[in-house]
């Protein structure tokens, strides 16, 4: 693929993280989500096998940009969208479609209705890391798994298909933390792909960030302490292309979209995450994050108008 493809490396670092991040929200008092194979997989990997695991384990606990503020986002955007998908399912979308799915362990932890399909999107390099660790633990999926080692910067449809995407059913798709590494292009392609493979009733639930991002924010306390903590750089990883207003195009193709940031959804929440709740910060690297969750109507006159997400 042209660049590194492991977990140990490159951007399929990234997908370790994150499961530290749920490996930390697990232990947490007012956890948000539960990953009891988060920990696992992070111990797995030679180069992560010593990060923390808990944030009592964190010297400077909460207060760590990296283990603190950014693992709690992770949390908190776990849960957010296992409550979605899950609410999909139950509402009919038993396909469930996790694009750039990395270490996420949907399949094996949410108690997903009876007949649901999880198709799992990644670079071979991850997924046969994370077969490797589930299988060694012999985890066993809640529903039925199938995982798809595909490139999203190309026609990533025909192996879908192939995997037994069934085009006539609907489908919850999740594309959390992949676009911010992908271009303009992969981007472009991967709405359009969801679009043409959804019918009526689907829906999709993704994660961009609002760019591009001041040099202030660059050189922030959360990617600068990814990068020295772990050797994550984020900032050279990200695509800084201007983005394209993916639920502007989605909504004109009449779905309908709403936006929203993680600070809405801790709101929401602040009752369980007391004391450590994520509020808004000057020059925050989560400034520019926002999750949009988009429906299939099916009927192109349902929406009306134009949707413009981005400034
Ligand atoms: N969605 C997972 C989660 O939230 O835990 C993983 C997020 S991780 C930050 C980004 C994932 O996107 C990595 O697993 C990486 O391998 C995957 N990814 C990035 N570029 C990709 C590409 N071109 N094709 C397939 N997967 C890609």
């Amino acid at each position: 693929m042209g660049r590194d493809t492991g977990v140990e490396g490159g951007v399929g670092r990234t997908a370790l993280m994150v499961a530290a991040a749920r490996a930390i929200e697990t232990q947490r008092p007012d956890a948000l989500a539960t990953d009891v194979y988060a920990a696992h997989l992070v111990r797995a990997a030679s180069t992560s096998a010593d990060w923390p695991l808990r944030i009592e384990d964190v010297p400077d606990g909460e207060a760590n940009p990296l283990w603190g503020r950014l693992a709690r986002y992770f949390g908190l955007r776990t849960r957010v969208f296992d409550d979605y998908l899950l609410a999909a399912a139950h509402a009919g979308s038993w396909q469930i479609v996790l694009l750039g799915a990395g270490l996420d362990s949907r399949a094996f932890r949410l108690d997903w209705p009876p007949g649901c399909v999880v198709f799992e999107i990644d670079q071979p390099d991850v997924l046969a890391f994370k077969r490797s660790v589930f299988d060694a633990m012999g985890a066993k999926p809640q529903a039925t798994r199938r995982p798809i080692a595909a490139d999203l910067r190309q026609d990533w449809a025909p192996a879908l298909l192939e995997a037994g995407f069934d085009t006539n059913a609907p489908t919850a798709w999740l594309a959390e933390g992949v676009l911010l590494y992908l271009s303009t292009a992969a981007e472009y392609l991967l709405i359009d792909t969801v679009d043409r493979l959804s019918v009526a009733g689907s829906a999709l639930a993704y994660e961009i960030k609002l760019g591009p991002e001041s040099a202030v924010v660059q050189q922030g306390p959360i990617y600068r302490s990814a990068k020295q903590q772990i050797d994550v750089d984020m900032i050279a990883l990200f695509d800084h292309a201007p983005r394209p207003d993916s639920a502007a195009d989605l909504v004109n193709g009449g779905w309908s979209a709403t936006t929203r940031t993680a600070f809405d959804f801790a709101r929401e929440h602040s009752t369980r995450m007391h004391g450590c709740g994520l509020e808004p910060m000057p020059d925050d690297a989560l400034t520019a994050n926002r999750w949009v969750f988009a429906a299939k109507a099916g009927d192109r006159s349902a929406n009306g108008g134009t949707h413009r997400l981005l400034p």
